[in-house]
């Protein structure tokens, strides 16, 4: 069940003078210990923001970055902590752990309205092991739950799953509450025609997500480099393009299936060719007309207008997936376009995927605020959209 069904959300929650666990994820990209997007401790406010003007005692968690057994050095979470004390205007107490005395002192001294961030959980492998130990360690810190951290859902790790188990009044943060609202409305109700749009490097990281849409779309949009792959299924010679060769069966039973269910299959029919990636510019051409050494690194413009048309039309959209090598100035404007039309629709509209998401807050303009929802978690938004129960957000439900 991909629904808010059962959960409580922070507002729900006694907080005054508790001490309030709130899940956070801090997981900020970094380059020499400065913080280069703080865009996940910025979305993180409203709900810290809620707890401390109601009187709780905030203690926040999250993990950063993959730290390797016994080293920790460059990932503490001393800097967002920081950055964390200029965004609110106030002391961002650190202790130098996340768990045992030293985190126990700072979090019990804590009054009504102060804020601790405990070192970086992953410091500790128990945490990713779900350790039911180190989960009762961190109950120790907390009488109230909440869970704002949707991109680690997903995982069953400790500090989402077997914590929560440990605490009898839990909630969700805002920013869980909007992602479980957007991706499970497109799962369990989506307005009808519900179109998807997928792109991206591989048809073999998407397998699970184009089955599980298939039996829920009215049309299914297929760019990027895995439309290749479904061309070269329908023999078309791609000639350069890069294919998943060993994805070509899987891709003519994806054909059938979405024919016998009478779901609509978009594919280019035009792509911007060059002959290498490092190219300067491309040009366009119909998919049957590729030049021998040439590859397709986005999709052309009579593509666009075909896929502009199908999302003009739709009541629901989902788009994951980059429509073509995006990084690069030439083979940009076929995901730019998307990201465009998604803004110009009237449906409801939601992104998900960690480079879709990059994506269309690089088109530029008011684009990324006419979206419905542009989902933060990579791999959760897709497992959620798959219709899959998450250890993290179940572990909530009362
Ligand atoms: P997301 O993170 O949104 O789920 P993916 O990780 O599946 O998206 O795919 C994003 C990557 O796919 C981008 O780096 C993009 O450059 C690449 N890509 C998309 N189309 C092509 C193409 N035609 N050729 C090469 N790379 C492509
Ligand atoms: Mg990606």
């Amino acid at each position: 069940m991909t629904t808010l069904a059962g959960i409580k959300k922070v507002t729900e929650l006694d907080v005054e003078n508790k001490r309030v666990f709130v899940r956070v994820d801090f997981n900020v990209p970094l380059d020499g210990g400065k913080i280069t997007d703080d865009a996940r401790i910025v979305e993180a406010l409203p709900t810290i923001k809620h707890v401390l003007d109601r009187g709780g005692r905030l203690v926040l968690a999250s993990h950063l970055g993959r730290p390797k057994p016994g080293k920790t050095e460059g990932l503490s979470l001393e800097p967002c902590g920081a950055r964390l004390a200029e965004l609110l205007g106030v002391e961002v107490h650190l202790p130098d752990d996340c768990v045992g005395d030293s985190a126990k002192k700072v979090v019990f001294d804590l009054r009504a309205g102060q804020v601790c961030l405990l070192e970086n959980l992953r410091f500790h492998p128990e945490e990713e092991k779900d350790d039911e130990t180190f989960a009762a360690q961190l109950a120790e810190l907390c009488d109230v739950y909440v869970d704002d951290a949707f991109g680690c859902v997903h995982r069953a790790h400790a500090s989402v799953h077997a914590l929560p188990k440990l605490v009898a009044d839990k909630a969700c943060g805002f920013l869980l509450e909007k992602e479980i609202d957007a991706l499970g409305k497109l799962v369990t109700a989506p307005d009808k025609p519900f179109v998807a749009i997928l792109g991206g490097a591989k048809v073999s990281d998407k397998i699970a997500v184009i089955e599980s849409l298939l039996e829920r779309v009215d049309a299914l949009v297929i760019g990027g480099a895995m439309a290749n792959t479904f061309l070269a299924a329908k023999h078309l010679d791609v000639k350069a393009s890069k294919v998943e060769g060993d994805k070509l069966a899987l891709a003519r039973t994806i054909l059938e299936k979405a024919d016998a269910k009478k779901v609509a299959i978009l594919l280019p029919v035009d792509v911007v060719v060059a002959q290498s990636i490092e190219a300067k510019e491309g040009r366009a051409v119909d998919v049957g007309a590729i030049p021998d050494g040439h590859m397709a690194l986005d999709i052309g413009p009579k593509s666009l207008e075909l896929f502009a048309a199908r999302i003009a039309g739709a009541k629901s959209v989902f788009w994951n997936g980059p429509m073509g090598l995006f990084e690069r100035e030439p083979f940009s404007a076929g995901t730019f376009g998307v990201a465009k039309a998604l803004a110009g629709a009237s449906a409801f509209t939601v992104v998900g995927g960690g480079d879709s998401a990059a994506a269309v807050k690089q088109a530029g303009g008011e684009i990324a605020k006419k979206i419905n929802h542009i989902s933060t978690g990579g791999g959760a938004s897709l497992e959620l959209i798959e219709g899959k129960k998450l250890p993290g957000i179940e572990v909530l439900r009362a």
